[in-house]
């Protein structure tokens, strides 16, 4: 068997678009997938695990790890920081594995730029009238917040050009199957087989 690397997957859209819910029913079906743990100087929030749903740093150690070129992308949404470990990711990927992404668009511009071969999937609104009901009814922002995050949210539906793949979030479940079937076509792709029987052949010749 040849050795391949990972695939890198990167999940985005605009904020409020359920690309947390969709990635957590993903992972509950897919276990073959890893997902990359971001770090965050967001607040916690109740119900969330350090290290499980985010690593919690301080502004401080944020900008250390940026200073130590440790984060592979890094985005300042809604008056905080998130970005994603880089060695995870390469050692990951490198290890043979497939890594998975969650992170809102301006970071996955970021990550195009260093992994063009990435999949980048946009998570798109039903409609922007949905997208405001679940900003709202979250419920756990302040109206200046919620306000934020629309504007934001306008801003990056513009940026679909950049994606390989568009998923309209209408069902859950359905969405997580869309995503199910661009990761095992990806699989399939022949760029990515005939460079394994190239080797391959490569191998019997020598
Ligand atoms: P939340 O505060 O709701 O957990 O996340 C806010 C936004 O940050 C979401 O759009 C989420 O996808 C995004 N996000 C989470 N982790 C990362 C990351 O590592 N990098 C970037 N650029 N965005 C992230």
């Amino acid at each position: 068997m040849i050795e391949e690397k990972g695939i890198l997957f990167i999940l985005s859209g605009p904020s409020g678009v359920g690309k947390g819910t969709v990635r957590r029913e993903l992972f509950d079906k897919a276990n073959d997938l890893k997902y990359s743990i971001s770090m965050t100087t967001r607040e916690r929030r109740p119900g969330e695990t350090d290290g499980v749903d985010y690593f919690y740093k301080t502004k401080e150690e944020f900008e250390e790890m940026i200073e130590q070129k440790q984060l592979l992308e890094y985005a300042q949404f809604v008056n905080n920081y998130y970005g994603t470990p880089r060695e995870y990711v390469e050692d990951t990927l490198a290890a043979g594995l497939d890594v998975f992404l969650e992170i809102e668009v301006q970071g996955a511009l970021q990550v195009k730029e260093n992994f063009p071969e990435g999949v980048f999937i946009f998570l798109f609104p039903p409609s922007l009238e949905e997208l405001k009901n679940r900003i709202v009814n979250r419920g756990t922002e302040t109206q200046e917040l919620v306000l934020q995050r629309l504007r934001e949210a306008r801003k990056e539906i513009e940026m679909m050009d950049a994606y390989d793949y568009v998923v309209v979030n209408d069902d859950v479940n359905a969405a997580v199957t869309k995503i199910q079937s661009i990761i095992q076509s990806e699989h399939c792709k022949r760029e990515r087989i005939a460079k394994q029987y190239k080797q391959l052949l490569e191998d019997e010749m020598s």
